[in-house]
């Protein structure tokens, strides 16, 4: 039986979020507090307990000062990925500033892991079609920073991705979306975020499994400061940035723990690994 499910967990701290840059300032990371290894160490532990092997986007700022976690992540069995160094958008980068990033960050995984890194997820899901080319040179097979058919502010687009959950946008380089519901001629961000935190659970589970049942796809997200109430609150924030990043943190680790339970997992090196998604053939149930 095919994977069909994928959990995806973007490593990185509560300060590095997009959502809080404008009030969080780059210079301030240093004198931050670190959160992200106990977090990350709690959502192993969940993992472990529900027999469940994740694919772990890390970003190389936290490799960096942390290079233990990405050893015990590495050694529970997950695959580790990489999320940038420096989780600056795309859209705010050169194309030498990225290629020199996205190197640098699959340089420190690999050397710390012994293992190859092949996947890569965009900050903030900000891919663009010029990046796809280098990630492919850099020696990355494959991205997953595309959420299909959604109006949102700040996600990338790909070309070519004619709305299915798999594409092999070049020969040997795939893109793995990130699953949303179809709602009219739209769809809903289904596959993590402030809508995991804020639809009650059992409606949230009823999408993943109709996804799942149309034979599609599920590709869900999440980071380890969803499950930390006690992180530092910053001031400034405006209405809309403190709801996104705010809301449901107290019950988001019960239902992380109640969602391994419930559906069954993979990581996208398996899913790839499998003929139905990772080939050139692109059959119907890999489709949406
Ligand atoms: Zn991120």
């Amino acid at each position: 039986m095919s994977p069909t499910a994928v959990m995806s967990i973007d490593v990185e701290d509560w300060f590095q979020v997009e959502n809080l840059k404008r009030v969080v300032g780059r210079d301030t990371w240093d004198s931050r507090e670190l959160r992200v290894e106990r977090n990350m160490d709690r959502m192993l532990e969940l993992m472990a307990n529900a027999r469940v092997r994740s694919t772990c986007f890390v970003l190389g700022w936290v490799a960096e000062r942390c290079p233990r976690l990405v050893e015990r992540i590495a050694a529970a069995g997950h695959e580790i990925a990489s999320h940038g160094y420096d989780h600056d958008l795309l859209t705010s980068m050169t194309r030498d500033a990225f290629r020199a990033d996205v190197t640098r960050s699959k340089t420190l995984l690999e050397d710390l892991t012994g293992a190859e890194v092949r996947g890569y997820r965009a900050p903030a899901f900000s891919i663009t079609d010029w990046a796809i080319p280098i990630l492919q040179e850099v020696g990355f097979a494959y991205d997953s920073s595309v959420f299909p058919t959604i109006a949102h502010d700040r996600y990338g687009r790909l070309t070519g991705m004619a709305d299915r959950a798999v594409v092999e946008l070049r020969p040997g380089f795939h893109e793995v979306t990130i699953s949303c519901l179809r709602a009219g001629s739209r769809g809903l961000p289904w596959g993590g975020g402030g809508y995991f935190r804020l639809i009650p659970y059992r409606v949230f589970r009823r999408g993943i499994r109709s996804i799942l049942r149309q034979r599609r796809l599920y590709v869900f997200y999440i980071h380890p400061w969803e499950i930390d109430p006690g992180q530092p609150r910053v001031e400034g924030l405006g209405h809309t940035s403190r709801f996104r990043h705010y809301i449901g943190l107290e019950t988001a680790e019960q239902r992380f723990a109640s969602l391994l339970d419930d559906v069954r997992w993979s990581t996208i090196a398996d899913l790839l690994a499998d003929p139905a998604y990772g080939s050139s053939a692109t059959p119907a149930g890999a489709g949406g």
